[in-house]
């Protein structure tokens, strides 16, 4: 169940949205359609945060002055934590950073490698052709496990992208491919060299045990990690709430984002998040550091460049 979806109709939805994807990754619309679509459902502040990407920020950036919404440059990281994939989203990166820039043509590099070989194993389970029609979907973009679920959907291997996931893209499934993604003292790096603060990605999503969950919080923090998603597209009302929690403990300051991948996908949409729940942090964007960013970023730029 979806906190969304749960939201009553006369609690007036946050302004801000940090965390959404655009065709620069395994979004479904450009950046600027994005920004529109985002401005038109009354979201004042959005991210772009496409995974290991940042190719659609200057566009975004463009559109977002076109319509007088404030676009916060973003990424969103792909970690390996163990056996696990975890996701860092970096806000206000700047994203010509070098050390950035490597980092993530490295996990690009890593990526279509993996793409190729998710083509080779779903072929020897049966199904040939899944890496150039993961190809089309990706239409010469980053591809996405995403892409391959459109593709197979699309073929009738499975009855939606959902369960093209459950059946042949997760662990221990024919076309899963462990991951070699940043570490996430990397991921932390990279953000930080780039100007930008550090974001754990949707952390419910993670199927952790508490005793994990703490363990991945404590080096998230030690690595330097500002904030964490409370309220998530993809988080249950419990799930904002028990993260709150962890955030208090850990000391780190709350974000919100939707997750958006485009209008297919109904029950994520923009301008809808929930307000924090009660027990919540200071949100991030009330944060020094924050402040003092947009603050630099309103500046002219000979002003910027002096201060
Ligand atoms: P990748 O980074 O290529 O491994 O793909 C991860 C992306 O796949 C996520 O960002 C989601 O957009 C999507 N995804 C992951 N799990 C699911 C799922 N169970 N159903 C639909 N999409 C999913
Ligand atoms: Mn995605
Ligand atoms: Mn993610
Ligand atoms: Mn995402």
């Amino acid at each position: 169940m979806r906190y969304n979806a749960l939201m009553p109709a006369d609690i007036s939805p946050l302004r801000y949205d940090l965390h959404s994807h655009s065709l620069a990754s395994d979004g479904t619309l450009t950046p600027s359609d994005l920004v529109r679509r985002a401005h038109g459902a009354g979201v004042q502040v959005l991210a772009l945060t496409d995974h290991d990407e940042t190719s659609g920020v200057a566009e975004a950036q463009m559109a977002a002055k076109g319509v007088g919404l404030q676009l916060v440059a973003g990424v969103e990281i792909s970690v390996t934590w163990g056996s696990m994939t975890i996701h860092i989203v970096g806000l206000h990166i700047e994203p010509d950073a070098p050390l950035l820039l490597d980092g993530l043509t490295r996990l690009r590099k890593f990526r279509d490698w993996r793409a190729e070989e998710i083509g080779r194993r779903l072929a020897k389970h049966g199904i040939p052709g899944a890496y150039e029609g993961a190809l089309r979907y990706a239409s010469g973009r980053i591809v996405s496990r995403t892409h391959f679920a459109q593709f197979l959907a699309a073929e009738g291997h499975a009855e939606s992208t959902r369960d093209v996931f459950k059946r042949f893209l997760r662990r221990n499934k024919p076309g899963h491919v462990p991951g070699e993604w940043a570490t996430l003292e990397e991921a932390v790096g990279w953000i930080h060299a780039a100007g930008g603060m550090a974001v754990m990605a949707h952390p419910a999503r993670y199927d952790l045990t508490a005793t994990r969950r703490r363990k991945l919080l404590g080096e998230f923090v030690e690595c330097g990690g500002e904030g964490i998603e409370v309220v998530s597209g993809s988080h249950s009302r419990d799930d904002c709430i028990s993260t709150a929690q962890y955030a208090r403990q850990f000391d780190l300051l709350a974000s919100a984002g939707s997750d958006y991948h485009g209008p297919e996908n109904p029950w994520m949409e923009l301008g809808r998040l929930p307000p924090f729940p009660d027990n919540a942090t200071r949100p991030i964007w009330e944060s020094d550091r924050w402040l003092e960013i947009s603050a630099r970023s309103a500046l002219p730029l000979s002003v910027a460049g002096v201060a």
